[in-house]
Formats: structure tokens, sequence, C-alpha cells
């Protein structure tokens, strides 16, 4: 059965939707090439069209990611079978054919949506303005991923960052299918009235085309867009389609917090790119296999993309000891060996609009940032920037991957040759989807964290600190030795809260629970994909570990779950 093609066209100022792909997972299945030759006994093998894809030089990005995914495939097929099957009763001949079945599933993109819709401008012309919505996966709903609004949008790029997410939440244990929308424009060159038109009409269209809703497709920031189109999300949503729905302004996350959002959303991916530098930085067995010490102390890192996650991303590492020693924007870049000042550089950038000219550093005059000798090298800003051409003039010893897809296929192979440990973008960009899950619960419990608890936990640790002054004003009166050595009969044995547990007698704020739920996300994610890469003999190849450990888990959903209805 080929993919369905429905072609909704509308007339005069509706718009024009192509929904390029709603292929049935069923559908998928027989399309894929997951496993060819031998469909029963045959081990899996990467199917012919992605042979040339850890040699290539500028691959397709669905390409890529479909590339990462059938590798972690070959490694695992025997251990899905033997292990993850153990209790399925059937022949191991069954068992493999089910396996390689759900694998079929996992694999494509099950819808991809394609909206062309006019924008009148401020000068009084019109323009058509294209946007895409990829649902990568329904094996958890609702879909989850961000909406990007760069000139380098299309469906492969929107197909290949939703396959990324539904890896990304699986990595991390956040139940849902992934998803990312995309918008062809240069936010740049609009108006701020013109960006609301956009982005509201946007909505509408993927409203619509059930691509956005609380329970079935739930976007979020990614490049180019922010707290303010979250906010004009949300506001179409419940006054359009989401009108009779009480759960509406769940329709998206990372909004403000005076419209549903949460603390912490804002800066959360900075934030989990930390937290996932230091599980493996302070690991010293990581370290001494690219001859490191463990430890923040002094290390240098650079850069690039000053934007949400990059800007957070500084601020973090350098809080935890380390030294932003340059920075690389779309304009220029700037370099000091003494240390770049995240705020002062962030307070520039607001009154700027650029990092170009900031005092607290000079222009970088050499070929390219990425080049240059640091620890620490974070990409956050786009896909494939280290690639075959480049790979083997990166000096860093650790790349961060805070953006999606930074390194392709054959650039990831050069620096693992050279001793470089890469943290995938799956585990360590995935704080913005972990919070926005937080933030998602939030609306869905129309009440703040901590809101219903606050009083009663202040009161609870009082009552205990008095219970504690009571027990010991009774020991005082029984106990010569208690009585002498406080030296008051009769007399209130003041008991107080130190500092410590004076910030917690109210329990947890909605900051603390996003902090620790985030800190705990990522640590315990770094800890498996330790586990795997040991399990497996993987060395450094942590995008393996981290793609085999989401494998498995949509996996053991899909055995489960059944395959077909
Ligand atoms: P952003 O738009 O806030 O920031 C991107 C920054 O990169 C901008 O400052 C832009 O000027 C800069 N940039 C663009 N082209 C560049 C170039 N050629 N060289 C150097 N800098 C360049 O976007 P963001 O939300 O920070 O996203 C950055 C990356 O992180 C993307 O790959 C995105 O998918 C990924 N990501 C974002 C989030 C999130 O929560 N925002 C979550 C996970 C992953």
């Amino acid at each position: 059965m080929a993919s369905s093609l429905l072609k909704v066209l509308g007339n005069g100022r509706r718009a024009t939707s192509l929904l390029v792909e709603q292929a049935a997972k069923t559908t998928s299945v027989q399309h894929s090439d997951l496993h060819t030759s031998a469909p029963v006994a045959g081990t899996l093998a990467i199917p012919d069209r992605l042979k040339h894809i850890p040699e290539a030089d500028d691959p397709g990005f669905f390409e890529m990611v479909e590339y990462f995914f059938h590798k972690s495939c070959v490694l695992i097929e025997d251990r899905l079978v033997d292990v993850n099957m153990k209790n399925v009763r059937s022949t191991r001949e069954e068992k493999m054919k089910k396996a390689h079945g759900i694998l079929k599933i996992i694999e494509p993109c099950a819808h991809v949506l394609e909206v062309n819709f006019p924008l009148l401008r401020d000068d009084g012309s019109y323009e058509m303005i294209t946007g895409y919505r990829a649902q990568h996966s329904h094996h958890r709903t609702p879909c989850k991923g961000g909406i990007r609004y760069s000139m380098d949008v299309c469906a492969d790029e929107v197909k290949a960052l939703s396959a990324l997410m539904t890896y990304k939440c699986a990595c991390v244990d956040v139940p849902f299918g992934g998803g990312k929308a995309g918008v062809k424009i240069d936010p740049k060159k609009y108006s701020e009235n013109e960006l609301e038109r956009i982005t509201r009409r946007f909505a509408i269209e993927l409203a619509k085309k059930a691509f956005l809703g609380p329970g079935i497709d739930v976007p979020a920031p990614d490049m180019g867009t922010g707290e303010r189109e979250m906010a004009w999300i949300a506001d179409t949503y419940a006054n359009t389609l989401g009108y009779q729905n009480l759960n509406a302004s769940a329709c998206i996350t990372g909004k403000p917090i005076n419209q549903g959002g949460i603390h912490g959303r804002t800066s959360a991916t900075g934030r989990g790119v930390f937290h996932g530098l230091e599980n493996f930085i302070q690991e010293a067995s990581y370290m001494a296999m690219i001859g490191q010490t463990p430890g923040w102390g002094n290390k240098t890192f650079i850069v690039q993309g000053f934007g949400n996650v990059g800007l957070h991303t500084c601020r973090y590492l350098t809080r935890a000891g380390a030294r932003c020693i340059g920075i690389a924007e779309w304009d220029g870049s700037i370099y000091n060996p003494e240390g770049i000042d995240p705020k002062a550089l962030e307070d520039y950038k607001l009154e700027h609009g650029t990092i170009v000219g900031f005092p607290g550093a000079q222009p970088y005059e050499g070929e390219s940032l990425l080049y240059e000798e640091c620890d620490i090298l974070v990409p956050a800003a786009m896909e494939k920037v280290i690639t075959k051409a480049n790979a083997g003039k990166v000096k860093a010893k650790i790349i961060g991957e805070a953006a999606n897809g930074p390194i392709t296929p054959a650039g990831d192979k050069i620096l693992q040759e050279n001793g470089c440990l890469v943290i995938p973008d799956m585990y360590i960009n995935a704080g913005g989807v972990t919070v926005s899950y937080f933030e998602w619960l939030k609306n869905l419990n129309h009440v703040s964290y901590g809101r219903l608890t606050f009083k009663y936990e202040r009161e609870s640790n009082y009552h205990l600190l008095q219970s504690v002054q009571d027990s010991l004003e009774k020991a005082l009166k029984d106990e010569d030795s208690l009585e002498r050595r406080f030296g008051k009969v009769g007399g209130g044995i003041p008991v107080l809260p130190n500092d410590n547990f004076h910030s917690r007698m109210s329990g947890a704020s909605e900051k603390d629970i996003v902090h620790s739920g985030l800190d705990y996300s990522m640590e315990r994610t770094a800890k498996n994909i330790m586990i795997t890469a040991n399990d497996m003999n993987l060395g450094l190849d942590l995008r393996t570990a981290a793609y085999i450990n989401s494998i498995t888990k949509i996996f053991t959903t899909y055995r489960d779950a059944g395959l077909s209805f």
C-alpha cells in the first residue's frame, strides 16, 4: 500500500495543506528496508541505501538518524530476541520475526504535514509562508518536539528532528512520542506583528490537522522561537479549536509563567547540558580514556551559538568553575583566553543585538573557533557543523552536542578515532523536553507544584522542632546531667533550624522540583548509558549506547502493546 497522500487545496485566504506522508505504521512496515534478504534467521545489516552514510561528506539529516538507528539495531538484534523477549512464549524464529517487525515500526516517520499560507506584510505586500510538522512516533502520546524558525527548514529536517525526539524522550524516560515543526523564515527579517500573524496562523493550521493539542501533539520552543511564540500559540489554540478544552494550555510548553509556564523551562536545556557534561566529567574512567583529569577545575570551553541553549550552557559551566574562552555566532566570533563573562555578554547582546564588539573579549580572526584548543566544545547552534571535512581539525577532548545533529556520522567516526568523547544530543540536550514534561503535567494538574502543601509542610516542620524541644525540656527535668549541662532548670531550650533546614521548611518549591527532577533524570540516564557502553564494549561511542537504550525501551512498549489492529 502506498503512503496515502492527502491534499487539501484551499481557495482565497484558506491554506493549502499538503499531508506529505500520512504513512500508517503498517504501511511503513512494508516499505522499510530494515531487514531484507533472510526474513527470519538472517541478521540485520545496514540497508544498502544507507551504506554510504558513514563516509558521506554531506548526508541528509534524516538519513543520519536512520543510519545511527540501524547501526544500533545491528548490535542489539540478538539481545532483543534472547533477553528482551525471554518471557515471550514462542519459538526463536517467531520471536525473531516479531523483533524485526517492531524495529521496522520504530524507524519511519508516521506523519509529515506541510502547510502553505499567505502572510500580509506590514508594507501591504503578500508572501506565502511554508511550515512543517512531523510526528515520528505514537508509541507514547502526545508527540513532543520544538518549533523552529529558520531558512534551513525542510521536510527532511523536521523528519530527522522528530525521530531524534522519539529517541531523546525514550532516553530520558519522558513518556512522549517524537515530533518537530519548522517554519521556513528568517525571523530577523519580520516585524513582531508579522511574526505574531505567522505564528498564530501556523498554530491554527496545525490544530486543524490534529498536529496540535494537549493529548495529541505538544510543541515547544526551538531555534528562533521562545516564550513569546509559545504564548501566542497557547492563546490561539485556547480561543479556537481548544476553546472547550479544560487542558488547552497544555497544547504547548515553554510558555511564560503567567501563561501556564513553569519555572526553569527557559534555562532547562542549558542546565541539562551542564548536568550531562558533569556526569561524564566527574567519572574518572571516562576522563582517563581521553587523558583528562576528572572535575571542572579550570577546564576551558568554546560555544557555537549564543542563543537560548548556548547562553544558559555558558552560565552553568562558568558557575561550575570552567572558563569560557570563545563564542561563535553567525555574524562573528569572540575570543578571550582569560574567560568571557556570560552575564556581561548576555546584557551586551540584549542591548546591541549581537555579540560582535563585546568589550570583554577580542574579535576572533582565525579559521574557525571550532578548531581552537579547548577542553570542551559545545555546538549549540545548528546541525552538521562537524563533518568529514573538518572533524580532524577539532582539538577539543569533549564535545557536548547541545544542538541537534551537529556531527555527521563520518565526523563522529573521526572524532572517536582521535580520542574525543562526544556526549550525544539525544541525551545532553534533553533537559528542555524533561522540563517541558513537568510543565505539561503542571498544566494537566491545574495547580503549580507545592501550592497545596507549602503551609502544611512548614507547620509540620515547626511541629517537629517543637517536639524535639519538648523532649529536651522533659529530659532536662528528669536528668541531673542534662540539667547541669544546659544550666537552666525549667527554662526553654530553643531548637532552631539550621540554614539548610530553614530553606526547606516549606517543602520543595516549583523551582526546587524542576531542578532536582532534571538533575535526577540526567544522572540516571548517564548511568544507564555508561552501563550499556560498558556491557557492549562500546568505548567512547556513547551515541550508540544511548540509541540502544532508547530503541530497547520503545521496543518493549511495542512488544507488550501488540503490533497492529
Ligand atoms: P536560538 O535560536 O535561541 O539560538 C541559536 C543561536 O545560534 C542564535 O544565537 C543564532 O544567531 C546562532 N547561530 C545561527 N547560525 C549560526 C552559525 N552559523 N554560527 C554560529 N551561531 C549561529 O536556538 P536554541 O533554542 O538555542 O537552539 C539551538 C540548538 O539547540 C538547536 O539545534 C536546537 O534544536 C537545539 N535544542 C534546543 C532546545 C531548546 O529548548 N531551545 C532543546 C533541545 C535542543
